[in-house]
């Protein structure tokens, strides 16, 4: 564990050219034109829920458990080096569970699907300058949890996060179940990742297995995923999502690659044009089935906006960085842009 705390307090701070990515990126002539005419320019934020076999505790089957242990780290060290390649950061939400080793004592399997300091460690020390965001203490669901069970399990979150100097910002809702916003707040959370707000929503609302149909109809048609705003909630920012990047088990195999990016090219058209916030995300998980397929898709999107924000088109934006530029809590940002 000392070895672990070195390695993550090494880096601290986010290498140089990180930083003038994330704020202030590239001028070109088309930037300045934008910034002329007051439109905000688009910015990209991509999320990552990291929970190894967190994730699936209450459902967890043998496969799970092997692939958790099998899979789970070659990917996200091809994650991290792809993130490296381009030079683009991304909010790595964790379950801070991966870092107590007694909590992982009392599940089935290996300890290395319940604790992974080696994963965490790695994504710390990357050149690209990552965000540790939370999500949550042990992957409890907060909707079917109390006020006080919210506040255990994130203050047992903060409490992992402290020991071990990591950022304490940014929040992804276990199974994106938006609950206990007030005590968020109270444990000192700023930003969080609000549900996706395409058309499947409303399916969704009526019928969970409806949304399940509807979420993987979008993901097989090209439709363009829906850009979205910063939302103000009291002392918290809402940063909704717009696209997962959907795994590729079961019928989702036959979601097609090339589908895919032309959703992603088109989230990326839709903010250079209007301004707004493409927010993809996904958790290493979603990388389990057709691997390869799945790395190619994300390195040719990331190349893509690497080179966009290289032109100055775009800015690339982790969820705390973007919490803290937002107009309503800045209101400098507003009257600069
Ligand atoms: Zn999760």
């Amino acid at each position: 564990m000392v070895i672990l705390m070195s390695s993550l307090r090494r880096n601290r701070p986010l290498p140089r050219e990180s930083k003038t990515r994330m704020l202030a990126p590239a001028k070109s002539t088309d930037s300045r034109l934008s910034d002329w005419s007051g439109v905000a320019k688009g910015k990209l934020v991509i999320s990552i829920d990291l929970e190894a076999a967190w994730g699936v505790w209450d459902v967890l089957t043998p496969e799970q458990l092997r692939l958790a242990e099998e899979a789970e780290r070659p990917i996200c060290a091809a994650l991290v080096d792809l993130f490296d390649r381009y030079q683009v950061p991304a909010t790595w939400a964790m379950v801070a569970a991966l870092l107590h080793e007694p909590s992982a004592a009392s599940r089935p399997g290996s300890t290395t699907c319940w604790y992974a300091p080696d994963i965490i460690a790695r994504i710390v020390n990357a050149k690209a300058g990552h965000e540790i965001g939370s999500h949550s203490g042990r992957h409890i669901y907060f909707g079917q949890s109390t006020a006080a069970q919210a506040r255990e399990d994130l203050e047992f979150a903060r409490s992992i996060h402290r020991a071990h100097e990591l950022p304490f910002t940014s929040f992804i809702f276990p199974r994106n179940a938006v609950a206990h916003l007030d005590v968020l707040a109270e444990v000192g959370l700023k930003v969080f990742r609000g549900n996706d707000v395409d058309w499947t929503a409303a399916a969704r609302r009526m019928e969970r297995h409806l949304g399940q149909a509807a979420n993987l109809l979008d993901k097989m048609l090209p439709i363009p995923p829906s850009p979205v705003s910063t939302r103000t909630c009291g002392t918290l920012t809402d940063v909704p999502a717009s696209m997962l990047l959907m795994g590729r088990n079961g019928l989702r195999r036959f979601v097609l690659p090339g589908v895919t990016r032309r959703k992603l090219r088109m989230g990326l058209d839709r903010i250079r044009r209007r301004g707004e916030i493409f927010h993809l995300w996904f958790h290493p998980s979603n990388f389990y089935y057709r691997r390869d397929e799945q790395l190619a898709t994300l390195a040719w999107f990331l190349e893509l906006a690497a080179d966009e924000a290289s032109r100055g088109e775009i800015e690339i934006c982790t969820m705390g960085s973007l919490a803290n530029a937002s107009p309503e809590r800045n209101p400098s940002a507003r009257s600069a842009s």
